[in-house]
């Protein structure tokens, strides 16, 4: 592999699309596929190769990012007879920075691993807006000697790259930290209803608790942001955050590590079903049923 591999991204949603873009300003040549002619339209006018297919753009490409909903949706490009295990160009590595579970990063890996093709589970955080400027944390699970093939491509879309361990090690530090945001939500609009409550205005106790102990990336940036402005256009949604909470309980069940307060707040997510659509901002959790 050169020293700018040629890039494949599969799925060109509010998080693929940043990068693609990122990637194609950085100068690597980018090839896209996604299920949606629509936001293949969209990359395309921003400089990215549309592919026909995941598989014909699997042999022309030395790194692959998948961006896509679920873990399911990455096993399904990655298995079967036209998936990247069959069909990826020998020495290929494939990023997969979806949200996903450890035990389905785990058994692509394996998968790849027969055919001494990489699997890196490569979680990201920092939104669209991070994707688009190139500054997201990357929490990597997987071999260094793959992780280093697809480090060019990994420090073009990331400010921060974190090999956090072995296969599986990525998707655990990520739902890890969805469950804390989604939990500082809750707890941050408990917070700031108290003090309004209790005649302080929001703005002014968020300036207290930012200079101090009880600050959080949700105090800091998405109440001042997103929540008080009303704006709530964040580009992540309250579907994509219930997948995460969801995933992070079960990781916890599996591994008896449920503890109560989880537990409280994974009801709560689940339950804003009933008030809260899917598309509609994660930011509205905050809002009153
Ligand atoms: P999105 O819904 O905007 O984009 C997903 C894209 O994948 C869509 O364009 C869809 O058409 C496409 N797609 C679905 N299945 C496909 C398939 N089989 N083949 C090709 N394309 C397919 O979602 P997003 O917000 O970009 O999130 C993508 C992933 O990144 C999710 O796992 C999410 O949890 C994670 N994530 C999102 C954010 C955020 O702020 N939006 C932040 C960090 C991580």
């Amino acid at each position: 592999m050169g020293t700018q591999p040629n890039v494949g991204i599969i799925g060109l949603g509010a998080m693929g699309l940043g990068m693609a873009k990122t990637l194609v300003a950085k100068g690597f040549a980018v090839t896209g596929f996604d299920l949606s002619g629509e936001r293949v339209g969209v990359a395309q006018a921003a400089g990215v190769t549309p592919a026909p297919a995941p598989a014909s753009l699997f042999v022309g490409c030395d790194v692959i990012i998948a961006s896509l909903p679920t873990g399911k949706d990455v096993a399904s490009v990655v298995e079967g007879p036209a998936g990247f295990v069959m069909r990826a160009k020998p020495g290929a590595v494939f990023v997969d920075t979806s949200t996903s579970e450890p035990v389905i990063s785990r058994r692509l890996s394996a998968l790849c691993g027969e055919r001494d093709i990489g699997f890196l589970d490569a979680p990201v955080s920092g939104g669209p807006a991070g994707a688009h400027a190139g500054t997201l944390t990357v929490m990597i699970g997987g071999e260094k000697r793959h992780l280093d093939k697809a480090r060019t491509v990994i420090a073009a879309i990331g400010q921060k790259t974190i090999h956090v361990g072995p296969s599986g090690a990525g998707n655990v530090a990520k739902l890890v930290n969805n469950l804390l945001v989604a939990a500082h939500l809750l707890t941050v609009s408990e917070a700031v209803r108290l003090a309004q409550a209790a005649g302080v205005p929001a703005e002014d106790v968020l300036t207290v608790v930012n200079a101090a102990s009880g600050r959080s990336a949700v105090s800091e940036v998405n109440f001042p942001r997103w929540i008080l402005t009303e704006r709530f256009d964040s580009g992540f949604t309250m579907g994509l955050m219930r997948k995460d909470v969801r995933l992070a309980k079960k990781l916890a069940a599996e591994v008896a590590a449920l503890g109560p307060v989880s537990a409280l707040v994974a009801d709560i997510w689940e339950k804003s079903a009933e008030r809260l659509a899917d598309g509609e901002d994660f930011n509205r959790i905050t809002t009153r049923g």
